[in-house]
C-alpha cells in the first residue's frame, strides 16, 4: 500500500510516502517566522504553510520516486491543532485524494504520536507487542494512556494546566532562551548541574503535602513556571546569567523526574511491561536517557521513536492511517472527504467535531 501523509497542525509543515509499510520519504519544514513571538502566532502559521505546501508534498512524492496514480490513498491531520493550521493540509490532501479518485483518510495527530513507536524506515523498526503504557509530551499535550494492540487506548492522566513542552518553552522563555526553548534548555542542561536548586515536583511522591500521589497520574506544570520565575526575581541577572546551564538543568530534572515516576509507576499498577515516550519533548536527552535507566531497573522494555519522528512529521500520519485500516478502525470505503477539521483532542474524542 503506498501512502501520502500530511501534517500541518501547527508550525511544521510536512510530507511523507510510506510503501511496503516503510517510510519512503520524510519532508520537514518547520517555520522559523515566529521565532521573535515568543509563541506560534496562528495566522502566519496558516500562511506559511500554504506558502509550503505544494513543494514539500512535490519533495516528498519526488524522494519516494512514487506517481501520484500510484498513491492508494492520502491521509492528513485533522486535528487537534491550530484550526488555520490544519485546515491547510486538510484541505489540500482532500483536493489532491478528489481529483485522482483517491480515498482519504483523516488522522488524528495525538493518536498518531501515541502510536509513532510502530513507524517503520530503511534502518527497520522494534514495536510493542503487547500492551503498553505510553507517555505522550509535546508542545499542546501531556498524557499518560494504556494502549492496546486494537488501537484502543484509556487515557490514565493528563496535565491540568501546562503540557510539558510548554514547561519547557515558557520557562526557558524567562531565561531568554527564544522560542521554542525545550531543545536549548536540552542543550545547556548537559553542562549544568541539576541539584543547583530543587524546583517542584508537582503530584509526586516528592511534593510537599502528607498526601500520596502513587497513582494519581495527572500532571502539574505551572507551579514549576511561578518558581522559576520567583527565583529570578529574588536573584541579580548576572548570577542568574553565570548560572544559566545550571538553571537549565534544574528545570529539566524537575519535569523529567515527574514524567519517569509517574510513566513507571502506571506501567507497575497497570502491569503492562512496555513504555512508549512520544511527541516532541521525547526529543530530550535527559528524558531519554532517564527513562532508558529507570526501564532497565524495572525490567521495562521502552520505545522511544528515532529523533525525526518525535517532533512533529507526517511519517507519523501515514502510518497511523495504515495502522486503521489493517486493524480495522477505519474504512476506505468511507471515502470521506468534507471531514471538518477539530482543535481539541477531547472533542474528536467524544465525537463532537
Ligand atoms: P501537539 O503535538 O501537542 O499538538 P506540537 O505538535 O506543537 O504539539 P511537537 O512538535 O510534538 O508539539 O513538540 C514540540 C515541543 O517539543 C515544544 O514544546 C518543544 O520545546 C519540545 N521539544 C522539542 N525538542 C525538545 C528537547 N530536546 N527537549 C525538550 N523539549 C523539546
Ligand atoms: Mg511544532
Ligand atoms: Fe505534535
Amino acid at each position: 500500500m503506498n501512502i501520502l501523509g500530511i501534517e500541518t497542525s501547527c508550525d511544521e509543515t510536512s510530507a511523507a510516502v510510506l510503501g511496503g509499510g516503510k517510510v519512503l520519504s520524510n519532508v520537514v519544514s518547520s517555520q522559523r517566522c515566529h521565532t521573535g513571538f515568543g509563541g506560534v502566532v496562528p495566522e502566519l502559521a496558516s500562511r506559511e504553510h500554504e506558502r509550503l505546501i505544494v513543494s514539500i508534498v512535490e519533495a516528498a512524492m519526488a524522494e519516494a520516486n512514487i506517481a501520484k496514480n500510484d498513491l492508494d490513498l492520502i491521509a492528513a491531520t485533522a486535528g487537534p491543532g491550530l484550526i488555520g493550521a490544519v485546515m491547510v493540509g486538510l484541505c489540500f490532501a482532500e483536493g489532491l485524494a478528489w481529483a485522482l479518485g483517491k480515498p482519504f483518510v483523516p488522522v488524528n495527530h495525538v493518536e498518531a504520536h501515541i502510536f509513532s513507536p510502530f513507524i517503520s524506515d530503511e534502518t527497520g523498526h522494534r514495536e510493542p507487542t503487547g500492551d503498553f503504557v505510553s507517555l505522550t509530551v509535546s508542545g499542546g499535550h501531556t498524557l499518560l494512556s494504556v494502549v492496546r494492540q486494537d488501537l484502543s487506548y484509556e487515557v490514565i492522566g493528563r496535565t491540568i494546566d501546562d503540557a510539558a513542552g510548554e514547561a519547557f518553552d515558557k520557562t526557558g522563555k524567562m531565561l531568554g532562551l527564544g522560542y521554542p526553548a525545550g531543545p536549548v534548555i536540552d542543550r545547556l542542561a548537559r553542562d549544568g548541574d541539576p541539584q543547583f536548586h530543587r524546583f517542584p515536583r508537582a503530584l509526586t511522591s516528592s511534593s510537599q503535602t502528607s498526601k500520596s500521589y502513587r497513582g494519581n497520574f495527572d500532571f502539574s506544570f505551572s507551579g514549576l513556571k511561578t518558581s522559576v520565575r520567583t527565583w529570578l526575581e529574588n536573584h541579580d541577572a548576572e548570577f542568574a546569567q553565570v548560572h544559566q546551564a545550571d538553571l537549565a538543568a534544574s528545570i529539566q530534572s524537575a519535569i523529567v523526574e515527574v514524567l519517569v515516576e509517574k510513566t513507571v509507576t502506571a506501567a507497575q499498577l497497570h502491569k503492562v511491561n512496555a513504555i512508549s515516550v512520544a511527541g516532541g519533548v521525547s526529543a530530550n536527552s535527559g528524558l531519554r536517557s532517564a527513562m532508558q535507566a529507570a526501564c532497565r531497573r524495572h525490567g521495562i522494555e521502552l520505545f522511544i521513536p528515532a529523533l525525526a519522528y518525535s517532533t512533529d512529521n507526517a511519517a507519523m500520519i501515514a502510518t497511523m492511517a495504515q495502522l486503521m485500516i489493517e486493524r480495522g478502525k477505519y474504512s476506505i470505503e468511507n471515502n470521506s472527504y468534507g471531514v471538518a477539521p477539530f482543535a481539541r483532542f477531547d472533542a474528536a474524542r467524544k465525537g463532537a467535531r
